[in-house]
C-alpha cells in the first residue's frame, strides 16, 4: 500500500475495472489453470499495461510510482497480476539498452498491446540463482546466432509473442569476468516456436502460465542483439529493480487484501457469543500484519521514487520486495488462521490468494540471496560465494 493519495485516479479506475473480474473468475481459471485472457485483455486496453512505456512509443510515459499503484490495486482486489506484469517492465530492456530502429520497430506495437512482450528468459536448471554459470550458448553464424540449451520456470512464453533471452556468447571459462560474456536476444517467438523453440508448461501450485522451455539449434537474426555483445547480465541487472519493486507492490496488494478480508470476518463472525474479533488472540495477529504492511510500504515507495529520480536503488528494490513478501506471507497465514475451516474453502478465495503469495519468497529472487545482498554489499561482510 503506497500513499492511497498517490495516484487517486488510476487506483479508482483499476478497482472499477477489477470488480469485472470477481472471485469466481478467478476460481474457474485456478480449477482448470486457464490463462486469465480477458482480464490481461481489458487491461491492456485500458492502457494500464503500457504506463512506463515512453509517449513517444506510444505509452502513457508515467513513472514506477504508477505501475506500482495499478498493480497493487490489481492484488488488493483479489485480482492477480502475474498474468501479465511483465509486459508493464520486460521491455525497460529493449527501451535502455535497445538500438532506436529496435525500439521504434517495436515498442508502439508492445504499447497497443498488439505485441506481447512478457517473457524473460533467465532462469536454468542446472544453474538456478548462480546466473553466470547458465549455458544456454549462442553461437554467431553469419547474421545469424543459433542458440542451443534449456530454460525453467520461464512465465507467460505461450502468452507472448517477444522474449528477452539471456545467453552466453562466450564460454565462462573464456570470459574476462564470470559475468562478462553474456548477451541479451530479443526473440520473436512466432517465428522460433516449432523451429528450434519447444515451449512445455509446467503446472505449479498456484496458476502462473509458467514453462520450460528448450533450445535445439534456434536461429535468431543478429539484428535481434540488444546493446553490445558480451554486456547482457549488466542490461538484466539493470531491469530487475524495476521487477523487484513492482513484485512488492503485488505483495503489498496481497497484504492488504488479506487485512481487509480478515477484518471483515472477525467482526462478522461470531462464536461463545460475540465476534471472534473481539477476542485480543485474533485482533492482535490481524494489526501486527497491519503494521508489518506500513512499515513494507514505506520501503516500496522509498525503492520507487529513487527509481523514478534515476538514483542506484539495487539494495532498497531488494529491502522491499523481501520486507513486502513476508508482509504478505504473514498476513496470507493470519488471514487463514482468522477465517478457521473457512480458510481453505475455495469460494472465499483466502487459500487461492495464500498459494499465489508464497511465490514472491523464492521468486523474481529468494530471501536469502537478499540478505546475501545486504550482507556483502551493503554491510562489508565477507562473500559466501
Ligand atoms: C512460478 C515461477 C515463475 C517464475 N518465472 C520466471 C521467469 O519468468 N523467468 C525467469 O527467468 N525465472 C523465473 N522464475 C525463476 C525464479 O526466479 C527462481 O526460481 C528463483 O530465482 C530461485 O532460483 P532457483 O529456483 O533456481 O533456486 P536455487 O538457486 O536452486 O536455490 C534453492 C534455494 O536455496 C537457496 N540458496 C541457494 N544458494 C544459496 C546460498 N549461497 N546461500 C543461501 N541460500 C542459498 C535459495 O535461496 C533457495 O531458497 C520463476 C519461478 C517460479 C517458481
Amino acid at each position: 500500500m503506497t500513499d492511497p493519495a498517490d495516484h487517486a485516479e488510476i487506483r479508482e479506475s483499476v478497482r472499477r475495472l477489477c470488480a469485472d473480474f470477481p472471485g469466481s473468475y478467478w476460481q474457474a481459471k485456478d480449477r482448470t489453470r486457464e490463462y486469465p485472457t480477458e482480464f490481461v485483455q481489458t487491461l491492456t486496453r485500458e492502457g494500464f499495461l503500457s504506463v512506463l512505456i515512453p509517449e513517444e512509443y506510444g505509452g502513457a510515459g508515467l513513472g514506477l510510482g504508477a505501475a506500482t499503484a495499478v498493480l497493487e490495486e490489481i492484488h488488493r482486489s483479489g485480482c492477480n497480476g502475474g498474468a501479465c506484469h511483465a509486459q508493464m517492465y520486460t521491455m525497460g530492456t529493449l527501451l535502455k539498452h535497445g538500438a532506436t530502429e529496435q525500439k521504434e520497430r517495436y515498442l508502439p506495437q508492445v504499447a497497443s498491446g498488439e505485441l506481447r512482450l512478457q517473457a524473460f528468459g533467465v532462469t536454468e536448471p542446472t544453474s538456478g540463482t548462480d546466473t553466470t554459470r547458465l549455458t544456454t550458448f549462442a553461437r554467431r553464424d553469419g547474421d545469424h546466432y543459433v542458440v542451443n540449451g534449456q530454460k525453467i520456470w520461464i512465465s507467460r512464453a505461450e502468452h507472448s509473442d517477444l522474449m528477452v533471452l539471456l545467453v552466453r556468447t562466450t564460454a565462462r571459462e573464456a570470459a574476462a569476468k564470470s559475468s562478462d560474456g553474456m548477451s541479451v536476444l530479443l526473440v520473436d517467438m512466432r517465428d522460433a516456436v516449432g523451429k528450434g523453440l519447444t515451449i512445455r508448461p509446467v503446472r505449479t501450485m498456484l496458476n502462473h502460465a509458467t514453462t520450460e522451455l528448450f533450445f535445439d539449434d534456434l536461429k535468431v537474426p543478429v539484428t535481434q542483439l540488444i546493446g553490445q555483445e558480451g554486456k547482457g547480465f549488466r542490461y538484466i541487472l539493470d531491469g530487475m529493480n524495476a521487477e523487484r519493486i513492482l513484485i512488492a507492490s503485488e505483495c503489498i496488494g496481497d497484504a492488504r487484501f488479506f487485512i481487509d478480508r480478515a477484518s471483515a470476518y472477525a467482526k462478522d463472525r461470531s462464536v461463545f457469543g460475540r465476534p471472534i474479533g473481539q477476542n485480543q488472540g485474533v485482533q492482535f495477529p490481524i494489526a501486527r500484519a497491519y503494521v508489518q504492511l506500513w512499515a513494507a510500504a514505506e520501503m516500496v515507495n522509498k525503492a520507487s521514487a529513487m527509481y523514478d529520480a534515476g538514483l542506484p536503488c539495487g539494495s532498497e528494490a531488494n529491502m522491499a520486495k523481501m520486507l513486502a513478501s513476508e508482509a504478505s506471507w504473514f498476513a496470507a497465514d493470519m488471514c487463514v488462521q482468522t477465517h478457521g475451516g473457512f480458510g481453505f474453502a475455495e469460494e472465499y478465495d483466502i487459500e487461492r490468494k495464500f498459494r499465489e503469495t508464497r511465490l514472491y519468497q523464492v521468486a523474481p529472487i529468494s530471501t536469502n540471496l537478499i540478505l546475501s545482498h545486504v550482507a556483502t554489499h551493503v554491510l562489508g561482510l565477507p562473500k559466501s560465494f
